[in-house]
């Protein structure tokens, strides 16, 4: 399988070097030539599968270039940190399926798809003898994930910005107590967007990146969005499993990514009769899907900060397929944007997107009301996050099919918000108990860019 870039600017790759590229050279982001097709038959063949198993056979086709015991076995040590023998079991309750990604360390669904990337960057740099070191900032989720995706890894060195005091103390905890020598936690005395700032500074500056061979984890790598590709096929055969015919999912949407493994399921073939694109207030997506409006306004906070988001990275992987694969049409599209802040439609593409898509917005009242409802219906705690998956998929979606609703974290990782809807304290699971206890590892620093490279340069692998 080669990989391509949605801006059309790059030759042909192979599997690894996507991997190791991350963001394609000419500013795109990186796509199969095509999907491998899952007939009928050949989807039945799975349903006895292990989810390791499972996650070989759907992954294993997009990977020629690592052999395949080597490609099992990595397979097998990244699931093998989840608590949850399914790895990602569903769970039927009051009519709709809930499907729990929230086993994995830090218990959100990020681990899903980082404890395979980090297995993965391991090995292709164990075999080609080199080194990478990821800077990254985080606001919470996806620093704590990648943090364990990479803890202790042979040439890997990994430092995260957070902003100091604006984590959630769960989050933070889930970072500064990995000690492990090649993990580096910076606290910076700012707000996320100064760690973020920052971050892109030392990105920017070539000479600085090349000399020190830096990468990102951000949720642009292709091998991120292949994981969670898995994970699809897998509710779909437990829910089919149960007798039920049709098979909708409500996905609480940031960046796109976990909404276009979906996409890329149903374009492998399952058989997928909607995918519903949730949102909060930060509701761009939504406004794009219902109304064509694809116009840029400012991020509001919210109580799912996980999807506080203007600009999804990962939409860009849509648009390419939306535009029936021509990067000019791409290029076209972004060069609106930065001119115009707005993407316009055809109504032929409007037609083509809600053929796949439907979408809602649940605002903050409507999050906690579903929060609490659920709760008291079924005894279920949801996290705000699929709160607002479960809120939408109850308006949208048709009773007569299956609602899978993605759980994307624990609900005691956003246990304020969930104290404040039941009323009723969160359960600490083991996991988050036990952070209490451990020793830590953090450097603070304000931020001033001339320390934070300071800093990283004297501690590169
Ligand atoms: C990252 C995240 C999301 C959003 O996922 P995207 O792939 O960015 O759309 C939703 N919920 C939680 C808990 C997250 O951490």
């Amino acid at each position: 399988m080669r990989y391509i870039s949605t801006r059309g600017g790059i030759q042909p790759i192979c599997f690894k070097d996507a991997v190791m590229m991350g963001l394609a050279t000419d500013g795109g982001l990186l796509l199969p030539e095509s999907y491998p097709q899952v007939s009928g038959e050949k989807l039945e063949s799975w349903r006895g599968l292990s989810y390791p198993q499972l996650a070989f056979q759907v992954i294993s086709p997009f990977v020629d270039d690592i052999p395949v015991d080597i490609l099992k076995g990595l397979i097998e040590r990244s699931y093998a940190t989840f608590t949850h023998p399914e790895v990602t079991p569903v769970v039927h309750q009051d009519g709709v399926y809930i499907l729990e990604l929230f086993h994995g360390v830090t218990l959100a669904f990020k681990d899903v798809a980082l404890q395979f990337l980090g297995n993965l960057f391991e090995q292709i740099l164990t075999e080609r003898g080199e080194r990478l070191n990821i800077v990254g900032a985080t606001s919470g989720d996806t620093g704590s994930a990648a943090i364990h995706g990479v803890r202790g890894k042979k040439g890997i060195t990994i430092f995260i910005l957070h902003p100091q005091g604006k984590t959630s103390p769960v989050q933070a905890l889930q970072m500064t107590t990995v000690t492990d020598a090649n993990v580096h936690n910076i606290a910076i005395h700012g707000t996320f967007d100064d760690c973020q700032d920052m971050v892109k500074s030392l990105f920017n500056d070539l000479d600085f990146k090349e000399k020190h061979s830096l990468g990102a984890v951000n949720s642009i790598n292709w091998a991120r969005v292949l994981a969670q590709v898995v994970y699809y096929f897998w509710a779909w055969l437990r829910v089919t499993d149960s007798g039920s015919q049709k098979v909708s999912f409500s996905v609480p949407t940031g960046n796109f990514g976990d909404i276009f493994a979906g996409y890329v399921a149903k374009r492998m073939g399952l058989p997928v009769e909607k995918l519903l694109l949730a949102t909060n207030e930060n509701n761009i997506l939504t406004r794009f899907i219902n109304q064509g409006d694809y116009s840029l306004s400012g991020v509001v906070a919210t109580v799912s900060p996980s999807m506080d988001i203007q600009v999804a990275s990962n939409f860009e992987r849509y648009l390419y397929h939306l535009y029936q694969e021509r990067p000019e049409k791409v290029r076209e599209a972004f060069a609106e944007l930065r001119e115009k802040g707005r993407i316009s439609f055809s109504a032929d593409e409007m037609k083509r997107v809600r053929a796949e898509f439907c979408s809602a917005s649940v605002n903050q009242a409507g999050t906690l009301a579903t929060i609490d409802s659920f709760y008291r219906e079924t005894g279920y705690l949801l996290d705000p996050h699929t709160a607002v998956g479960v809120g939408a998929a109850r308006e949208l979606l048709p009773a007569d099919t299956a609602r899978v609703c993605l759980a994307t974290a624990h609900p005691a990782k956003f246990g304020e918000a969930v104290e404040k809807a039941t009323g009723s304290r969160v359960p600490v699971p083991d996991a988050i108990a036990a952070l209490a206890g451990m020793p830590t590892r953090c450097e603070e620093m304000d931020a001033d860019l001339e320390q934070v490279r300071e800093f990283i340069a004297a501690r590169v692998g």
